[in-house]
């Protein structure tokens, strides 16, 4: 059972994914505004929370903006256009995940599992082990990650990204099974770029000539330390 908190303001889509979703033996608790959710947000402490984003007093990203200033909560925002600039642009600004609307509840459900499933639940234990690469570590249990003793600042889809290429260091990855694996999608493979360009600036590393993140052209993506010889 997940508690989700719906922020909607469309009555009928509020009730019928309130249902659905109680259905499934989750606990619902919804808002028809973005203060109401707000409020809600920081006196049911939900463990997910479905954002709308056309809302009547304050735009989605906004809001999006006002929950990460007091939450860490992982937020999936529902949006009624399929473009890619705008979810990029959600994603940086905190988002876990999207839907295109109209979705229907069981994809939702899923995307609610995926994003708390990387949000860290106890049950990624055999995960749980850290992994070394040459000169950077990463820590799963703790959820850290350090360049020759120096700690990186990631955010939460970063570090996944980087976990997941640690956990198949010297292979190369598609972006798909990166999308399947960390996104737990399968469309939208610009996304993956964007955030590893993202990855590959805080990993300090040269796009002409990288330590970590080798990119093999039409093929994916690869993590190996370039400085730790052929180990
Ligand atoms: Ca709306």
């Amino acid at each position: 059972m997940v508690h989700v908190l719906i922020i909607e303001d469309d009555p009928g889509i509020r009730t019928a994914l309130t249902r659905a979703l109680q259905a499934r033996g989750h606990a619902v608790d919804s808002a028809p505004d973005g203060l109401g959710g707000l409020q809600s947000l920081l006196t049911q402490e939900p463990e997910a929370v479905i954002l709308d984003l056309g809302l009547p007093d304050v735009s989605g990203e906004r809001l999006l903006g006002m929950i990460r200033a007091a939450s860490a909560v992982p937020v999936i925002v529902a949006t009624a256009r399929d473009d890619e600039d705008l979810i990029v642009k959600l994603l940086d600004a905190g988002a876990d995940d999207y839907v295109v609307k109209p979705y229907d509840p069981a994809q939702l459900e899923a995307r609610v599992r995926a994003v708390l499933r990387r949000a860290g639940g106890p049950e990624d234990e055999q995960r749980s082990v850290a992994v070394t690469v040459g000169g950077l570590t990463v820590d799963p249990a703790r959820r850290t990650a350090e360049i020759d003793g120096r700690p990186l600042d990631l955010t939460r889809l970063e570090f996944d990204v980087l976990a997941y290429l640690a956990q198949n260091p010297g292979r190369v990855v598609s972006r798909k099974e990166l999308l399947r694996e960390v996104w737990q999608r399968t469309d939208s493979a610009r996304t993956v770029d964007v955030h590893l360009s993202w990855l590959r600036r805080k990993l300090g590393d040269d796009p002409e000539s990288p330590r970590f993140l080798h990119v093999h052209r039409g093929v994916g993506i690869m993590l190996e330390d370039a400085r730790a010889g052929s180990a």
